[in-house]
């Protein structure tokens, strides 16, 4: 028997998802490698599974949690043996497969990641799906400047949706590479948190939230957008001449108010970023940039603890803005 969230729908009790204990025959899929996960955490998709605010379980019963790292106990898979440490995001897990949010999975070994020596299981979930999602950004934005012939004394680069947890993860590696990050946030007050990350500067998330004009004074050479909507239209048309825009989230809105304005006339770039099915190689090499270059101490500063009952309140806190970076998972 192990601990885990379980998501039940039926038409007496409706949209449930409360902690139970469940046994190891009971995890359906054809899963090949059993991990005892130790860590896992709270995401804006798991805030979605758990509230049920948004159809993203597509099979019930369903233990939510689309990330987690821990130990695998036993596999059938070439690549992983007992013992080895690993770390999984997405690939529909905690979706339409047994997550995260328990204290034991069973997934397809394609789908792992082996976590790098310098993390331990608590960092990468510190990390999450959002933090590996804010490297994936920076990795876009770095590849595009070196191409482009850009550095950090070109110019400014925003961050929007800040005090979450992409927004900080992202301010961390972009501050450390020596950028100048201005910070974008609806919580003007997390000011001295997000200049603690190094934003060097932090601006009303509603300078940006509003309809704007599709052509808007050049400011910057690049932008990690984790809002979507207006943010995201507003964000391109006031990148400057060759730079570019990592959009991942949508935590504003799904829709794209935007002119072709600054991709024809300023050869913006507009970099499409998708965590959950993205090839091993991006996988990898994410993961270890994040070793390598995410301050401990940001990341840490970063962190919120809470238990796995706890996760159950804080599916909703997520989903009204109202955690503070990233929230990590004692599953034990
Ligand atoms: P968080 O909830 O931690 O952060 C989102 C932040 O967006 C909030 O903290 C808030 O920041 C800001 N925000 C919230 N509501 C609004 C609004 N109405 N208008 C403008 N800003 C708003 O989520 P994550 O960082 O985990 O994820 C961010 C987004 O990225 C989500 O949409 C998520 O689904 C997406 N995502 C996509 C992935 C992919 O593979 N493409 C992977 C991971 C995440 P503040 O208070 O500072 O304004």
């Amino acid at each position: 028997m192990f601990k885990a969230l379980l998501i039940n729908k039926t038409d007496d009790a409706g949209y449930t998802c409360a902690l139970t204990e469940v046994e190891e025959s009971q995890i359906p899929g054809q899963g090949d490698v059993t991990v005892a996960v130790e860590w896992s955490t709270i995401n804006y998709k798991d805030g979605l599974a758990i509230t049920g605010k948004s159809p993203v379980v597509r099979s019930f019963p369903l233990v939510p949690g689309i990330d987690f790292a821990g130990t695998v106990t036993a596999s059938e898979h070439p690549r992983w043996k007992k013992g080895d440490r690993v770390v999984l995001n997405g690939f529909g897990v905690g979706e339409s497969h047994w997550g995260g949010l328990a204290q034991m999975a069973r997934v397809k070994g394609d789908w792992l990641v082996a976590l790098p020596d310098a993390l331990s299981t608590r960092d990468a979930m510190a990390i999450g799906t959002a933090g590996y999602t804010a490297m994936l950004c920076v990795q876009a934005l770095q590849r595009h400047w070196t191409e482009a012939g850009m550095d950090a004394g070109s110019g400014e680069v925003l961050v929007t949706g800040a005090g979450g947890g992409v927004g900080g993860v992202a301010i961390a590696l972009l501050s450390a590479m020596g950028h100048k990050v201005v910070a974008s946030t609806g919580r003007l007050e997390e000011s001295d948190y997000l200049k603690s990350l190094g934003a060097a500067e932090v601006i009303d998330r509603s300078a940006l939230s509003a309809p704007g004009k599709p052509m808007q004074k050049e400011r910057w050479i690049g932008v990690v957008d984790s809002v979507g909507s207006h943010t995201l239209a507003n964000a391109c048309a006031s990148t400057r001449y060759g730079g570019a825009v990592a959009a991942c989230g949508l935590a504003q809105g799904m829709d794209f108010p935007a002119s072709v304005a600054p991709f024809i006339l300023r050869g913006v770039t507009l970099y499409g970023i998708d965590s959950v099915m993205a090839p091993l190689a991006k996988r990898e090499s994410a993961w270890q940039q994040l070793a390598r270059d995410l301050d401990r101490g940001k990341l840490e500063a970063i962190t919120q603890e809470v238990s796995l009952a706890e996760a159950l309140t804080a599916g909703p806190a997520i989903l009204a803005g109202q955690v503070r970076g990233r929230l990590v998972v004692n599953v034990n």
